[in-house]
């Protein structure tokens, strides 16, 4: 009789008494914890009692994550939440209301940029796009209205890096607050609350989860903005998943060395790549040439990130000729332990009219490398077999 209910039933007391700590962490899997009392559940519920209830406002695994973001960020605070795009809807719903205004950089991410300008706009939020590096259209894009700046670390996919702390300091001259997109970058390369952002966040999709198998979003920031992100969390239904946080916790245990690694190959590779006939430009905040250079030496820390795009003189042909080549995985996405491409005139940016693209920088020939962490020489040989085949 395999379904009476005593045998189906979950045991938590048969879990054995350990003694000792597990040096790796368990995964807590529970989407309800029971409660003692009524009185318990009562001050749980009402936050003067520390614990879990409900998965959905808060689990262990979530918050081991946090915690170790929160140091790396140097945030009063931080939470895990479903996806990069969930943290930015957290990011969003806690910080403003119908009638508000935003300053949104015209570079993000696409599906950030659909969330801030479409989706918000159905909910009575409306906002004006500027050029991220613009500071003189971004203090004129101001007005009595605006609540929240949003722009990125390094921008996708021509790689311009904001200048943070100016753009910190426009907002709260306006009484706005600054949302920095820093997937790109991750806390080793930059750490944009200490440059006086407000609120961060991360798609721990990308670099700080490093294995393509988890899908997460971080957000961190300072105590004075952070009271309605909970609520906004929990209400919505934004949380992450135990199991994924529970990868994402050995992924970034990684993080400083993989984003070294990572660095130092992608520096190597820009040079390369500055060299080889069959490429028209290459982008890479790391290279004397790029128009960022300067401040990406002041405001960035160990490297100048993994991410590097380039021009092919051949337009679409080559870059078609480059992927069928297949030496380099064609991955719309990045931040892998392996080099990856994407194109992104075909992916990220194929919603967009070909003069949109031109003037954010992108060809058909554009080709956006995602370096890894293998040995340099393996790549640069991908590279050179790749680019033989344009
Ligand atoms: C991938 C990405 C996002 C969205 O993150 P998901 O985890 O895919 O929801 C946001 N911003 C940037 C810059 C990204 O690369």
């Amino acid at each position: 009789m395999p379904n009476r209910n005593e045998d189906v039933c979950p045991e938590p007391d048969l879990a054995p008494e350990l003694g000792t700590k597990p040096f790796a962490p368990p995964i807590f899997p529970a989407s309800v914890y029971a409660c003692e009392s009524t009185a318990q559940a009562e001050s749980l519920l009402g936050g003067e009692l520390d614990g879990y209830v409900y998965q959905r406002d808060r689990h262990p695994n979530a918050e081991m994550l946090a915690e170790k973001c929160r140091k790396l960020h140097q945030a009063d605070r931080a939470m895990v939440a479903a996806s990069g795009m969930s943290a930015m809807a957290i990011a969003l719903l806690s910080q403003v209301a119908a009638g508000d205004h935003l300053v949104v950089s015209r570079c993000l991410y696409g599906q950030s940029l659909r969330l801030l300008t479409q989706e918000a706009a159905r909910l009575g939020i409306d906002c004006t796009l500027v050029d991220a590096c613009d500071l003189v259209a971004i203090r004129d894009a101001f007005t009595e209205r605006t609540r929240l700046v949003v722009v990125e670390t390094i921008a996708n996919p021509t790689l311009r890096v904001a200048n943070l702390a100016a753009l910190a300091d426009a907002a709260h001259a306006n009484g706005a607050l600054l949302l920095v997109d820093n997937t790109f970058a991750t806390p080793i390369v930059c750490r944009p609350l200490e440059l006086g952002a407000d609120l961060v966040l991360e798609s721990m999709s990308k670099m700080m989860n490093g294995h393509s198998d988890v899908m997460l979003g971080l957000l961190c920031g300072n105590d004075a903005c952070w009271e309605r992100v909970p609520v906004v969390a929990s209400a919505w239904g934004l949380a992450s998943s135990p199991f994924d946080c529970w990868l994402a916790s050995r992924g970034i245990m990684t993080l400083h060395l993989r984003m070294a690694k990572a660095n130092a190959n992608a520096a190597h590779i820009a040079e390369f790549l500055a060299e080889c006939p069959q490429v028209q430009r290459v982008e890479y905040p790391g290279l004397p040439s790029h128009p960022d250079h300067e401040l990406a030496k002041q405001q960035f820390s160990e490297g100048f990130g993994s991410m590097v795009t380039f021009h092919l003189q051949g337009g679409r042909a080559a870059a078609d000729r480059l992927i069928a080549a297949g030496s380099i995985p064609f991955c719309p996405s990045l931040g892998e332990v392996s080099t990856t491409l994407s194109h992104p005139e075909s992916t990220s940016h194929r919603g967009l009219s070909a003069r949109e693209r031109e003037t954010l920088g992108i060809h058909g020939g554009t080709i956006r490398l995602s370096v890894g962490v293998e040995s340099a020489n393996s790549i640069v040989d991908a590279l050179k077999s790749s680019l033989a085949a344009t």
